[in-house]
């Protein structure tokens, strides 16, 4: 697939993600680099080299995102449009929520209060690949001090988690 035969609404999101990506590289420092994508020979994929660059810069979209969302939702109800209809704007489906969502459109752009999503909609872990033994990682509760029992996957042979693990030991031995 090529960029020309996505849909707009795709096209959009990888602008958008283009954009986030050169404030990295303008406003944070970081450079794009071009990586392989697995299994896939001659096909690449544009990275950071400085994924907490990417972050920033993923916040500051993140808050000018907030700001065009509060705009234009006054000017919607400037226009004269519901807040029922705002809430569809913004992607609130009924279903998912005890609170009308005309209410929770309301809370979530005018006083700034998060969604209030049902446990089974929260996600407790995150997925990287890691960098020095290839394997997929589940990452949950950072607050475990033995990366062992934190860091979920990693190979027999990784020289990264071996290290982790091992300085955690001192750490610990030195308490
Ligand atoms: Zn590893």
């Amino acid at each position: 697939m090529t960029r020309f035969d996505i849909t707009p609404l795709a096209r959009a999101v990888l602008a958008v993600k283009d954009l986030i990506r050169r404030a990295a590289c303008e406003v944070h420092g970081a450079h794009a680099v071009e990586v392989p994508v697995d299994g896939l020979r001659a096909l690449t994929r544009t990275e950071l080299d400085d994924p907490l660059a990417g972050i920033r810069a993923a916040v500051l979209a993140r808050y000018a995102a907030s700001a065009e969302i509060r705009a234009y939702a006054e000017q919607a109800r400037g226009v004269g449009r519901a807040w029922d209809e705002i809430a569809k704007a913004l992607g609130l489906d009924q279903t998912q929520f005890d609170d009308p969502r005309a209410e929770l459109a309301f809370r979530l752009v005018a006083e700034n209060r998060p969604l209030p999503f049902r446990e089974s909609f929260e996600r407790l872990d995150a997925w990287w690949r890691c960098g020095s033994c290839g394997q997929r990682i589940r990452d949950h509760d950072p607050f475990e001090a033995n990366p062992a029992d934190n860091e979920i996957g990693h190979a027999a042979t990784c020289r990264r988690h071996a290290a982790e693990v091992a300085a955690s030991r001192l750490w610990e031995e030195a308490r």
